[in-house]
């Protein structure tokens, strides 16, 4: 039995306890069962896929990671590096400041990859993000809940949790063979957030990590990786050969990478390009706007963040770029130099 199937159960028993309790308890849980299932739907209605598990996993959640570094499937000193890079000091308590949490909502908002042209020579360079970077469905959807639940008197509070592995735990997405997270009808093409919310879970939507039906018959992302960072013998990839992972940091590339692997302005699309599971989505893109030839220059020569001009800031904060600004250089050099031989040849 899992943790959550006590839990229910622990609920149940409770229920019996007395006529009063029975009538109150009962209420209890009918009323927060019609409040989630109508949480999920409002979601829904704004474009959101949403689930909710109970805090009493938290535990579990941290197990999956420990055990990863224990049994040595995930380097620890690789992983110490990305936790500190990307601040991944994730929070398996509950916070501090809220004590009465007692369920994690998950939510996915549907994200395109968003095209951004920069202008060199009279000729426009269109450079790739990836979904999943662009972070303003965060807060809509923060406000959407805090709205909700709070009609009935719950709250949220931001969770700092590893939002794949709690997605695919909740039965909201699946894992990939390239370690993405897909959702049924969205392929790769989303951004998820987590919220602690003080309302009780009493449906537990817990579930062991699971593969996509996808990856049994295929071996795209494999044959397409260019690092050679995907595996059919295990399940975790290399991340430490990553293009995503050498891209996003501003150490010098590796003489290894092919400078001829880049494709996006920040991380890879290739594994998702390819992926069956993504047919519907991969021409799915919107413009992220223009930057003029000034512009092009100045980042290009490495003009320090606070001597661009506001435009150029405004910019890139609208495609959340401005705080990986000390990256852009090396990358858009690349992609424009790729560009530039392919035109060539
Ligand atoms: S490309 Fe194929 S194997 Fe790779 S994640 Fe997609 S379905 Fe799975
Ligand atoms: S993101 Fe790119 S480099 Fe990373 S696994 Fe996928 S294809 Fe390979």
């Amino acid at each position: 039995m899992n943790v959550g199937d006590k839990y229910v159960q622990e609920t149940k028993k409770e229920v019996v306890k007395t006529p009063d309790t029975f009538s109150i308890r009962y209420w209890e849980v009918i009323n927060m069962d019609k409040v989630i299932k109508e949480l999920n739907q409002h979601l829904a209605n704004t474009d959101f896929k949403s689930t909710i598990v109970s805090i009493q996993h938290l535990p579990d959640l941290q197990w999956d990671l420990e055990n990863l570094l224990e049994q040595k499937i995930l380097s620890r000193d690789f992983y110490d590096e990305i936790a500190s890079h990307y601040n991944l000091f994730f929070n398996f308590e509950p916070p501090t400041d809220f004590p009465k949490a007692k369920s994690i909502i998950i939510t996915a908002a549907l994200q395109p990859k968003v095209s951004v042209k920069f202008k060199l020579s009279d000729k426009a360079y269109g450079v790739i993000i990836p979904p999943t970077y662009l972070q303003d469905t965060d807060k809509d959807a923060s406000n959407i809940i805090s709205l909700y639940l709070g009609k009935y008197g719950y709250k949220i509070y931001p969770a700092k949790l590893p939002v794949k592995l709690l997605a695919v735990h909740s039965g909201l997405a699946r894992y990939g063979r390239n370690n993405i997270a897909y959702i049924d009808g969205w392929g790769s093409f989303f951004r998820l957030k987590a919220f602690f919310s003080d309302i009780p879970c009493i449906e537990d939507n817990w579930q062991e990590v699971r593969m996509m039906e996808f990856c049994n018959k295929c071996v795209a992302c494999i044959n397409k990786c260019p690092t050679g960072a995907i595996h059919q013998d295990r399940f975790l990839i290399s991340a430490e050969k990553c293009l995503t992972f050498f891209n996003e940091k501003s150490d010098n590339f590796p003489r290894w990478v092919n400078p001829a692997w880049h494709n996006c302005f920040i991380g890879c699309m290739i594994c998702q390009d390819v992926c069956p599971a993504n047919k519907d989505y991969t021409e799915y893109i919107v413009p992220g706007g223009e930057f003029s030839e000034k512009e092009t220059l100045m980042i290009l020569k490495g003009v320090l963040k606070d001597k661009l001009p506001l435009d150029t800031i405004e910019k890139l904060k609208k495609l959340y770029l401005l705080d990986e600004y000390n990256i852009l250089q090396r990358n858009l050099e690349v992609l424009i130099r790729k560009s530039r031989v392919r035109s060539m040849l």
